[in-house]
């Protein structure tokens, strides 16, 4: 390893020469305190930022082993210190002169979720921060008084402020970790006591706009009503009271604008812990809860689809159902079959982005069009099958549709954002009505969704570079492999730019697994994951200079990646 005088020697000799011999300093140096390890160069100062990491020692760092010893605190607190890392940086980045990205530097920049990400990692004690910087350049003329700058009296400035335990706020540091055990225990207790989700009383589930995630200002805080209401106790918080949505089907109807899907979008993200200020520290549903919805116009591949849709006019069979242009049921229907197969303990429907002739047929519709004529089995005649033979919880925003109050074991009304519990004033209701839901007959029963995916999948070959598949991100919501686009703009529950980025690396693992000799696509995803597992997300990209950003994903968004790809055979 060098050390921070021959650095300084090196930036020195590289004074005002052409950009490409910045590439000389890539190596480690050590700095009083930490190493820097300048891993990646920047080829002109237009391109990506250069890719640098700090590594600070347990000594130097001093966090209490407690701290980072557990998984989920660990993530807590490495979390923590890239928000640390991202404010200090704020203050330094751009400092330095020159032209394109001279002078930045920058970290992942986390939301309101708490995530694994390779950005952070501490192991036994010692702290690792990856982060990027724009090396300075006139031109395309090194400014290495610039670079000076930002290693040698901002880097240090940075680490020290926000890397070294005697000089953080002790107090938000414990608060974090404690909260990361609070919401550690209260999804325990999900489990315990057989419930899909649970909002606390208190809550704010609105956000402030459609484009951004912090908490609604002066919302209208969420409360249980008393006959749902469950009492946790958590570890430092103490005892919390909220509402607890049992396992079963459960609705969420009242008028419009009254707060419903607002509720179904929070316990959509409850799969993931939120930061203290979010609002939703205490919303929590199952880690496997998946959001249905129509998807017109998306690519399915090889989906048994014929519980929901039969008797097609074109004669296609839906047991192996493959078209590149899915229709609002059929893409729902393969929404539901997928989601099945992915592990999916709840599904989250919201009648806002639903097609409308997958959820309901009402008894005059029936009657008109028979059985023959109409290709759909609606969701609601194979939705109690799914729970009560399957375990697959249902939890459905409806206001328009009165049908499914008949197979609904909790019903909610949303009316000015208070939520209250209608279901016996309903069940009452329905008492004295002819039930028009008894147990119909379905053309194909739901069972055969749960035989497990055996599908054998092969995918095309794809575009490579120097023999790996291509892959090419372009936002959050797409991106390429070799040339096939993977839009993924409805699969809901991804939050961050650096997730969809993990899943384009997962989708290139499967895929080169696949081209050769075909494979079980869930099969080869648990595989994948308990790699992850084991050796970290870098274990996506070996061999590529890292930091490439890296973010936790699920089973269920990996496969959901997957089965919008077209190239599946
Ligand atoms: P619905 O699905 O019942 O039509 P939404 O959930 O879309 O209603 O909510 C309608 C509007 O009310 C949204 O703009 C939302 O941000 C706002 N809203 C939701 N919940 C609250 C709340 N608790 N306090 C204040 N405003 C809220
Ligand atoms: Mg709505």
């Amino acid at each position: 390893m060098k050390t921070q005088t021959e650095l300084d020697k090196l930036l020195k000799g590289i004074n005002r020469k052409s950009y490409p011999a910045y590439k000389s300093l890539q190596g480690v140096y050590q700095f009083d305190g930490y190493q820097l390890d300048i891993c990646h160069v920047q080829g002109d100062p237009f391109a990506a930022p250069s890719k640098l990491s700090v590594y600070v020692k347990k000594e130097q760092a001093g966090f209490p082993e407690q701290y980072y010893s557990t998984g989920y605190k660990n993530t807590a607190l490495c979390d923590h210190l890239t928000r640390l890392f991202g404010q200090a940086v704020k203050r330094y980045t751009l400092k330095a002169e020159g032209s394109g990205k001279s002078g930045l530097i920058s970290i992942s920049r986390c939301g309101q979720e708490i995530l694994k990400r390779t950005a952070a990692v501490i192991k036994d004690g010692n702290v690792l921060i990856r982060f990027e910087a724009g090396f300075p350049a006139f031109g395309r003329t090194i400014n290495a008084e610039g670079l000076r700058e930002i290693l040698f009296s901002y880097l240090p400035e940075i680490v020290s402020s926000s890397l070294y335990y005697k000089n953080l706020g002790q107090t938000k540091i414990k608060s974090v970790i404690e909260l990361s055990e609070d919401q550690h225990v209260l999804r325990k207790e999900l489990k315990k006591r057989k419930l899909a989700a649970f909002v606390a009383n208190g809550a704010i589930l609105p956000r402030e706009s459609g484009v951004s995630q912090k908490p609604m200002k002066n919302a209208i805080p969420f409360k249980s009503p008393e006959s749902m209401e469950v009492i946790i106790d958590l570890p430092y918080k103490g005892s919390i009271k909220g509402m607890g949505i049992p396992e079963g089907i459960t609705l969420v109807a009242g008028g419009g604008y009254h707060g419903k899907s607002t509720l179904l979008k929070a316990l959509e993200q409850g799969i993931y812990n939120h930061i203290a200020g979010d609002g939703r520290e205490y919303v929590a549903s199952l880690e496997t809860a998946v959001k249905i919805r129509a998807e017109d116009g998306r690519a399915v591949s090889h989906v048994n689809i014929s519980p929901f849709i039969n008797n097609l006019p074109n004669g296609k069979d839906t047991t192996d159902f493959s078209t590149e242009n899915a229709s609002g049921s059929t893409s729902q229907a393969a929404n539901v079959a997928e989601a099945v197969q992915a592990g999916a303990d709840v599904l989250l429907i919201d009648e806002d982005t639903c097609a409308t002739n997958f959820m309901d047929r009402d008894a005059l519709m029936q009657e008109v069009i028979s059985g023959k004529h109409e290709p759909i089995t609606p969701f609601i005649m194979q939705a109690r099958k799914m729970y009560e033979e399957h375990g697959i919880s249902i939890i459905i925003v409806a206001g328009s549709s009165g049908s499914y109050f008949y197979i609904a074991d909790k019903i909610i009304q949303m009316d000015n954002y208070n939520a209250y519990d209608i279901t016996g004033k309903v069940k009452e209701l329905l008492n004295r009505r002819e039930n028009r839901c008894q147990s119909q007959e379905v053309p194909v029963p739901v069972n055969i969704l749960f035989n497990g995916d055996k599908r054998v999948l092969k995918v095309k070959k794809a575009d490579r570079k120097r023999g790996q598949v291509k892959i090419k991100q372009s936002g959050k919501d797409s991106f390429l492999i070799g040339k096939e686009t993977v839009d993924i703009k409805y699969v809901e529950q991804i939050m961050d730019y650096e997730q969809t980025t993990t899943l384009s690396y997962c989708l290139k693992a499967l895929i080169e697994q696949m081209e050769i000799k075909g494979a079980d696509a869930v099969n080869e995803t648990d595989s994948l994951l308990k790699q992850i597992q084991e050796k970290g997300l870098e274990s996506l990209c070996p061999g590529a200079y890292l930091p490439v950003y890296l973010a936790q994903v699920r089973k269920q968004d990996i496969l959901s990646c997957l089965n919008r790809y077209r190239g599946i055979c």
